[in-house]
């Protein structure tokens, strides 16, 4: 079969190139790949900055936000030949830790965990992947390839599910949420922040376009510029951006008693003030800021409920532009008018 496969840490070396059938100790289920869709961990894994292989392999196949149709139900009680399936992604480490111990494998506390596509495991950017039935994810059919969003969606699920988790310290009723950033992640944020009926702002660097129209059809409110500026102090900010700047805004524009949920990763930046400055500011507010990483089977369930709520034509609008998986390059460039690069393996 054909894959999309990289030789992770060394820059330029992303093939799509003829590759082993999945191994039947990947799991029972036999899936034909149908749609993937590219994030923000496959271009960094791509550049060689991310990514491992899976023991004892140079190469690892990429991709871990995917739908495909089930071709052998292996030894799966739910799922039958035709059904529409995702895998999730994070797979507990084997010790376990006391989190991987109780499913809470979003929260492993060794960093023994593996990854499909990320980290030791293969990814779903292949004609033909294998999951064990208890990490798939069966799909609402009448979705179609929205459910490529599903994997993302599960990622602001549990953001959100963090930001009310440390709100219960005290008496806390958030009305207001600034997402910051309007990638993927930022407008499913909003989304389902709105679902949850919140009062929804979203801030971005652009000013104008597809951003803007999408966190308006919300019904949410756009800004560009600093969020120094938004003219509010919001009760819960969720960080999409990993920008340095945006972060140190947002911990001197957040109210008193907010939390803020860092999703995004960066690195580096210009600090604006002092570390104790900024220890200062979350102190004499209370304020809490809550670092979140991927997602376990709750957070799943959670976000398939949301996108089943959603406005299908507003999630379509998020699937961008669509590649043929033999233009890998052009499905891994990053384009401004991009928000979300979907690969097709197979028609629906
Ligand atoms: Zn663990």
């Amino acid at each position: 079969m054909k894959a999309i496969t990289v030789e992770p840490r060394k820059p330029g070396t992303v093939r799509y190139e003829d590759f082993p059938e999945p191994d039947v100790r990947d799991g029972s289920i036999l899936v034909e790949a149908v749609v993937a869709a590219v994030c923000g961990t496959d271009l960094e894994i791509a550049e060689g900055k991310y990514g491992w292989a899976p023991p004892g392999q140079t190469r690892l196949v990429l991709g871990h936000e995917a739908v495909g149709r089930v071709i052998d139900p292996g030894e799966s009680r739910s799922l039958k030949a035709g059904d529409l399936v995702a895998g999730i992604v994070r797979h507990p480490d084997p010790v376990p830790c006391p989190n991987c111990a109780v499913g809470e494998w979003d929260m492993c506390r060794n960093g023994q965990y593996t990854e499909h596509g990320i980290k030791e495991i293969h990814g779903f950017m292949s004609e033909r992947w294998r999951i064990q039935p208890e990490y798939a994810v069966k799909l609402d059919p009448s979705l179609g390839i929205l459910n490529v969003l599903l994997e993302p969606t599960t990622i602001v699920t549990k953001a959100l599910e963090q930001v009310m988790a440390v709100g219960t310290r005290s008496f806390w009723e958030p009305k207001t949420v600034l997402v910051t950033g309007a990638g993927p992640i930022g407008l499913l944020a909003a989304l389902v922040a709105s679902l949850h009926g919140k009062e929804v702002h979203v801030l971005d660097r652009v000013e104008t376009g597809l951003k803007p129209e999408l966190v308006r059809a919300l019904g949410a409110t756009y800004h560009s510029g600093s969020v120094l500026n938004v003219g509010f102090e919001p009760d819960a900010i969720v960080e999409c951006t990993g920008v340095g700047s945006v972060i140190a805004e947002s911990i001197q524009q957040i109210g008193a008693g907010g939390v803020i949920c860092l999703t995004g990763v960066g690195s580096g930046g210009a600090a604006m003030r002092s570390t104790a400055d900024f220890a200062a500011a979350v102190v004499l507010k209370n304020n809490v800021v809550v670092g979140s990483v991927n997602a376990n089977k709750r957070h799943w369930y959670k976000a398939a409920e949301a996108l089943a709520r959603a406005d299908r034509n507003w999630l379509g609008r998020l699937l961008t532009r669509y590649e043929k998986p033999e233009n890998f390059k052009e499905a891994l460039e990053r384009r401004p008018d991009d928000i979300k690069v979907v690969i097709q393996f197979a028609a629906l």
